[in-house]
């Protein structure tokens, strides 16, 4: 589900949130952020916010995509359906699951998300670690945002 993450700068005033996966849906080849959590029409796929420390920004990093956008639930689908490329972010599932049943597509395997700009590995989750010192003012430290938290949308 789509709950997002705020990080901040310790010592200035450079910040980035991060977020689960999110539905979408291409339209004339724009990526449209889609109503959650209970969208009812065509879903191309799911993607994250993300940030990529070697770009030092965030990015929309797409998590999957489905060959069949008419699906009943957006946050799982059968191998079948999802496009190839993407089979990677799963490759937990791939192991466990037999070929027809469905895998829990909001359930990527986190470390495999790359950057769509460098194909550097990318950060999103609060659990993944962040060490990098802030790319602004060079001399703080990245934290996560108490006083903002998370939020679901
Ligand atoms: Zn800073
Ligand atoms: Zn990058």
């Amino acid at each position: 589900m789509a709950t997002y993450y705020f990080y901040q700068c310790n010592s200035c005033d450079f910040k980035f949130s991060t977020s689960e996966p999110h539905e979408f849906l291409y339209q004339n080849s724009e990526l449209i952020q889609l109503p959650h959590p209970s969208w009812d029409g065509p879903c191309s796929g799911l993607f994250a916010n993300a940030y990529c420390p070697t770009c030092k920004e965030e990015k929309k990093v797409i998590i999957v995509e489905y060959i069949d956008e008419n699906v009943r639930n957006p946050f799982e689908s059968v191998i079948e359906n999802i496009k190839p490329e993407f089979l990677k972010n799963y490759s937990g599932y791939m192991k466990d699951y037999p070929q027809s049943k469905r895998i829990p597509t909001e359930s990527y395997n986190y470390s495999a998300l790359i950057c769509p700009t460098c194909m550097n590995q990318v950060f999103c989750l609060p659990f993944q670690t962040l060490e990098q010192m802030c790319p602004k003012c060079t001399k703080g430290k990245i934290e996560k945002d108490k006083a903002r938290g998370s939020y679901m949308t």
